[in-house]
């Protein structure tokens, strides 16, 4: 296993630790995202009742950055696809909860598990660039003796005894003066 998926699973982990255990906001009774999930859950189709648009759009928002980043942490082997996924919930549910209903910036309705999520998140993306030492390159195949050395009896020579003249060795009569080469052939 490379690394880098290693690594995604353990922050995966932190994810769904994240999720399940850090308080949103500072309060002494801070819930957890878990906790919000199920009152959103229960109360889904009481808020659909309503009609209002605004507040269903939210209760979907949060329970589907909920439920993405439940996967992120189940999927942290995966780290670049997940992290990206946990980078998106992790805004959404940062501008759910760090912006005022006046577009104001309220940083105390976040809390500990954002500076969990955002970190893992991010990490989970630079995981997947966490390949490790690459592998050695195979060695270079020995060469086979026959492909160097061409053994092939043709290419023996014998010399003519009348001119000299290099013959191969299966002719019987010199190529050049016709001298018969082999006395005992
Ligand atoms: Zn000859």
């Amino acid at each position: 296993m490379r690394p880098g998926r290693g690594l995604g699973v353990g922050l995966g982990l932190v994810i769904l630790f994240s999720l399940f255990a850090a308080p949103v906001g500072y309060g002494p009774n801070s819930p957890a995202l878990y906790d919000i999930m199920l009152v959103v859950a229960f109360n889904l189709p009481q808020t659909q009742s309503t009609g209002n648009p605004t507040a269903i759009g939210q209760a979907y928002a949060f329970l589907a950055s909920f439920g993405i980043l439940f996967m992120v942490g189940v999927l942290g082997v995966f780290p670049l696809v997940t992290g990206i996924l946990g980078i998106t919930a992790t805004s959404v549910l940062t501008l759910m909860f760090g912006v005022a209903g006046n577009g104001q910036v309220d940083l105390a309705g976040l809390g500990p598990v954002f500076y969990m999520l955002w970190p893992a998140s991010v990490a989970l993306v630079a995981a997947s660039f966490w390949r490790g030492k690459a592998p050695p390159p195979p060695p270079p195949a020995p060469i086979h003796p026959a492909a160097t050395t061409i053994i092939n009896p043709a290419m023996t020579v014998v010399r003519c005894p009348s001119c000299g003249t290099q013959n191969p060795s299966h002719e019987v009569f010199c190529g050049n003066c016709g001298q018969k080469l082999k006395t005992d052939v």
